[in-house]
């Protein structure tokens, strides 16, 4: 059983805008938006990965830009798994809660957040994810990410840490 689980969205969540495949080469600039929010997202991670929360990307943009971007910037050895619009292909919608309910149930997680600046994503969550409570956090505004939103995530983790008891699942590089 594994505890605690973060999904964040990628496109203007943790980073500050629509990423191609161009965007990767420059990638603390150009996709997160320099190094200083830069660093804010990597203490995020560093802080959920220190309390045993699973880490995973839930995403339409393609798996291999959002691998390649994590490469770069360094922060693959804190995520878990990625779902890219390849994820989707083969679903009769195009749905984070259709991918992601049989992955909460699979590996048993009790307490889950959700992070995404789609307020049809946020809403889809809400009403479809049904195997655990799950706190949405909402970017609503532009440019992902700020303090405020890793702020709520540190919220989510302290008001149920108490229950964290099982190490996270293996990072992307544990797996490769
Ligand atoms: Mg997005």
């Amino acid at each position: 059983m594994y505890g605690h689980l973060a999904v964040f969205d990628f496109d203007s969540t943790l980073t500050v805008k629509e990423v191609g495949d161009y965007d990767v080469a420059d990638c603390i600039e150009r996709v997160f938006g320099g190094e200083k929010r830069f660093q804010i997202i990597k203490q995020l991670f560093q802080e959920l990965g220190v309390s045993n929360v699973t880490i995973v990307i839930c995403s339409f943009n393609s798996h291999d830009v959002i691998q390649r971007a994590l490469h770069e910037s360094g922060l693959d050895c804190f995520v878990c798994k990625i779902w890219g619009w390849e994820s989707f292909f083969h679903l009769p919608e195009s749905k984070k809660s259709l991918v992601l309910e049989p992955f909460i149930l699979e590996f048993n997680f009790s307490h889950v957040v959700f992070v995404d600046d789609s307020a049809d994503n946020c809403r889809d969550i809400q009403n479809n994810l049904i195997s655990t409570f799950t706190n949405v956090v909402f970017v609503s505004e532009k440019g992902g990410m700020n303090l405020v939103h890793c702020g709520r995530v540190m919220q989510w983790l302290e008001t149920t840490k108490t229950d964290i008891a099982a190490a996270p699942l293996p990072s992307l590089l544990d797996i490769v």
